[in-house]
């Protein structure tokens, strides 16, 4: 069968990717990029740093402009969103009650925040943080005293946090487990990063939920699972996101924490694909299934699915690797945290410069660097090739990383 038109379902980074690289792949075909949301294809990670902090604007955080979508010929479908995938017919089927045809799709659904089931959780000024809209409304309200609680200490809620500490705001952080970032980052270095916020003002209670949030219309207080009461004008929820399954498990498809897809990016079902947050892949470096939520993985997913629906055999392979922004630290992170690994330090953790190799039968799993991006890059191809490695030369500031393990 040939393939005339590409439907891309999900508008941002994963799918405006995928739509730039069909092009890019001399696909001469129609492309369709259905986006529920109104805005032109953007960049999320400004939503909770420069665009909260208010040196940056909607234009500047767009992934290209409109001018070069009409260029490159993709026809942009805002505000639109699928309800339903017509199997027999190949036809997408819309809200607003029209219909796409489509040869192929590529579902690029991302993810919703999840939210708190508690008493007070509708309440006006109990927000999350995931769309452009979201981010614009918590900029309006982080106003200099005002009292924020963010819950939840992941990525989203620490650089809320920090966002909501430089505008003026007294900033609490409710945080479920006995330290923030243990997830991605493991417990130890999460602490370091706790002891960070705490230096920069931010109040975070650890093995703390909120048990209620309290107002009449409005949210005024928080109180917590220690019977605290907290003041606050803002609370916003930061408790990682749900991936939007629902079309593809309509569809048919199969579904385990995410879209299931293999490393070629194809669903169970022929002729749809997955990629971005939404997408549950099989990572080769790692030896196992991941569901990322991060922007490099959504770009380069996004183009390896637009390679495979080309006819590409390549495949998607990669070292997962994320950045944060918080105060002045830079947080860069390759490979992953295994629990039980040996952590090493290149440099002093006490410091606002070093890094940190996470260690298992003498190869990297993972780097974190801490305002040490150079140090991240140098050793992914480590973490790739599981080379064994001398943890003396890692935490010696006189090797140079480039050459360890060759
Ligand atoms: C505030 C914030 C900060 C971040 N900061 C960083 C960072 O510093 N570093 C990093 O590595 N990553 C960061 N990320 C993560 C990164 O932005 C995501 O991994 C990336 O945006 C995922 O892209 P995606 O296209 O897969 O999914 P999404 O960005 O979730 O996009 C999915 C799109 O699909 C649309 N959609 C869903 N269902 C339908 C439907 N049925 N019909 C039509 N449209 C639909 C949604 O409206 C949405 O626009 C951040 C994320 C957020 C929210």
């Amino acid at each position: 069968m040939t393939t005339d038109l590409i439907a891309i379902v999900g508008a941002n980074m994963a799918g405006a990717c995928a739509a730039r690289a069909l092009r890019e792949e001399g696909f001469s075909g129609e492309i369709h990029l259905i986006g529920a949301e109104p805005h032109l294809p953007y960049e999320r990670p400004p939503l909770s740093k420069e665009l909260l902090l208010g040196t940056t604007d909607p234009v500047q955080i767009q992934i290209q402009s409109e001018q070069e979508w009409e260029q490159q010929q993709v026809t942009l479908r805002p505000s639109s969103t699928v309800v339903r995938i017509d199997r027999s017919s190949g036809e997408l089927e819309l809200a607003d009650g029209g219909r796409a045809r489509a040869d192929k799709v590529l579902l690029c659904t991302g993810g919703r925040p999840r939210r708190l089931a508690l008493a007070g959780a509708e309440l006006d000024g109990v927000v999350h943080l995931r769309t452009l809209d979201d981010s614009l409304a918590i900029r309006e309200r982080l106003r200099p005293g005002a009292s924020v609680v963010v819950v939840g200490g992941g990525f989203i809620g620490t650089e809320v946090a920090a966002s909501a500490v430089a505008s003026g705001c007294a900033v609490t952080l409710l945080e479920a487990d006995d330290v923030i970032l243990w997830r991605a980052l493991g417990r130890e270095l999460g602490a370091v990063l706790q002891r960070y916020h705490v230096e920069q003002g931010v109040r975070v209670e650890t093995r703390t939920s909120p048990e209620r949030i309290g107002g009449s219309s409005t949210v005024t207080h928080v109180v917590t699972t220690r019977r605290e009461r907290i003041d606050a004008d803002l609370v916003v929820v930061g408790i990682g996101i749900v991936p939007a399954v629902d079309l593809a498990e309509d569809a048919g498809l199969e579904i385990a924490n995410g879209i299931v897809v293999n490393e070629h990016c194809e669903t169970s079902v022929e002729g749809i694909y997955a990629a971005g947050d939404v997408a549950n892949h099989p990572n080769p470096f790692l030896g196992c299934r991941l569901r990322l939520e991060h922007w490099q993985n959504a770009q380069n997913q996004g183009i390896a699915a637009a390679r495979s629906m080309l006819g590409a055999r390549d495949g998607f392979r990669e070292v997962p690797w994320f950045w944060s922004d918080q105060y002045d630290l830079n947080v860069q992170m390759s490979g992953h945290a295994q629990p039980t690994g040996t952590l090493v330090y290149r440099g002093n953790p006490s410091s606002s410069s070093f890094t940190a190799f996470y260690l298992s039968a003498g190869a990297i799993d993972g780097v974190v660097g801490i305002n040490r991006p150079r140090d991240v890059r140098a050793v992914t191809r480590l973490i790739e090739t599981r080379q064994i490695v001398d943890p003396a030369q890692l935490a010696d500031e006189s090797v140079d990383l480039r050459k360890v393990g060759s």
